[in-house]
């Protein structure tokens, strides 16, 4: 007879994990607790949908830091081309935009959602919405609350896919946690990653300078061993702080960097194109009669939200002597207090600790229960790379599941 496996989740995770039980032979149920799936994915959308990335194989495993060995099978059996030819395979062709992310063509996530929950449907996945896992009854079977009130499933095999704790409103709410933990599982605390940091702005800067972009601009950042790290790219001023790409590029070790030290502090090159010397000509150039403002536009192009900067973090008296400006522009000094809260990251560190599932992602602990996506422990920075990861442990998972006590 076929396994019954019963998915819970419908992210991008456990989409992954039924059709690849499906594939496998199995009866497929598929539930979760909102009323209707993949919601995450679809906000993912507003922002191109960033499928993956196509850099080399051997570059794209480094992206997840400590977790690259554990993480890397997982990936040799679903890589970026065979994602793409599986979007390819829903009918979405894709594109490698300018940095080397691949997107829909259409930059949608909709039309691909839409495919590909019709064709689980058309092969035979069954979808239960609005439908809450609360954990294991004591005979083993699974708990769901329902608007119709509470239901208990018999599954020979579970697969878990409920994301981590990042934007709540779309589903993942993190409260599986303490069920887990109460079954002895090992799970690292749910943090937030590829967030943006609280900086202490005055109530006049912030005023005026929130929501406005900063760009191009290059952040520098020593770590605790004086290691130095580098990288141009685009953020955004917000009334609490600094958010945007280039942030998030960062914010695994900035925000490990506060939890240890407090603070952390980067400075940002607010004019990248040039050089130190250029600027204390320019500076030194512009007549004297002009005001302040004017002779940075004039001289620099510096005005906006950069020049609210300088003002924002030299003192009066310093704003007129050239060489601080000119080192300023250069290096300009931030201080980040502390994350932003995890609901409004793009995506969660921590979860279920890697060396508690089996190399078909089942928690050792909890036979015929497996595990995928966002709620293990691993991070990655955007550039397709978490959605990649969520699919190809979601494929891993779902034909674990299915193949578990000979079910296929
Ligand atoms: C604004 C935004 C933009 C993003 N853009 C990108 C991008 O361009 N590229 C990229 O790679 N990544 C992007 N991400 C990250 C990516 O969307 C997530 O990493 C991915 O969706 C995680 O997939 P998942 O299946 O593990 O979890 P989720 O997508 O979070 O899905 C988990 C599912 O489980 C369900 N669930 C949770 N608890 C229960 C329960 N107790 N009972 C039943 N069901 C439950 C939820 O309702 C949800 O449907 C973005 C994230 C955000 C917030």
């Amino acid at each position: 007879m076929n396994a019954r496996v019963h998915i819970i989740g419908g992210g991008p995770a456990g989409l992954m994990a039924a059709e690849a039980a499906r594939e496998a032979g199995a009866e497929v149920d598929l539930h979760d607790r909102l009323g209707s799936v993949g919601r995450k994915l679809l906000i993912a959308g507003k922002g191109g949908l960033n499928l993956t990335h196509s850099e080399p194989f051997e570059c794209f495993v480094t992206r997840y830091g400590e977790r690259r060995a554990q993480i890397e099978p997982w990936l040799r059996k679903f890589d970026a081309d065979m994602l793409r030819a599986w979007a390819a395979g829903l009918g979405v062709d894709t594109f490698v935009g300018s940095s080397g992310r691949v997107f829909p063509r259409d930059l949608k996530a909709a039309p691909l959602l839409r495919a590909w929950v019709r064709r689980l449907r058309a092969q035979g996945v069954r979808f239960h919405v609005n439908q809450q896992w609360r954990g294991w009854n004591e005979d083993g079977t699974l708990a769901f609350a329902t608007p119709a009130g509470d239901i208990d499933v018999r599954a020979d095999a579970t697969v878990l896919a409920l994301g981590g704790a990042s934007w709540p409103v779309l589903g993942s709410d993190g409260r599986w946690l303490p069920v887990l933990a109460a079954r002895g599982i090992d799970i690292a605390p749910l943090r937030p990653s590829n967030c943006g940091f609280d900086i202490r702005w005055s109530a006049h800067f912030a005023q005026r300078h929130a929501g406005d972009p900063l760009k191009p601009v290059i952040l520098h950042w020593s770590d605790h061993a004086g290691r130095a790290q580098q990288r141009q790219g685009e953020c955004v001023i917000t009334q609490y702080g600094i958010e945007g790409s280039l942030i998030y590029a960062f914010s695994a070790v900035l925000r490990d960097a506060i939890e240890t030290r407090g603070q952390a502090h980067i400075t940002l090159d607010l004019l990248p194109e040039r050089r130190l010397a250029d600027i204390e000509g320019a500076l030194a150039r512009a007549p004297g009669k002009r005001s302040l403002s004017e002779r940075w536009r004039r001289s620099l192009g510096v005005a906006g939200v950069k020049a609210g900067l300088m003002r924002e973090v030299l003192a009066t008296e310093s704003l007129h002597d050239a060489a601080t400006v000119a080192r300023t522009l250069k290096a300009l000094p931030l201080s980040l207090l502390r994350p932003r809260p995890i609901e409004e990251a793009i995506s969660s560190a921590g979860g279920v600790r890697l060396d508690m599932l089996d190399e078909g992602l089942m928690l050792r602990q909890l036979p015929g229960v497996f595990c995928a996506g966002e709620m293990l422990d691993w991070e990655a920075p955007t550039g397709g790379y978490l959605l990649n990861a969520c699919l190809a442990s979601g494929r891993l998972a779902g034909d674990a599941a299915a193949r578990w006590r000979g079910g296929a």
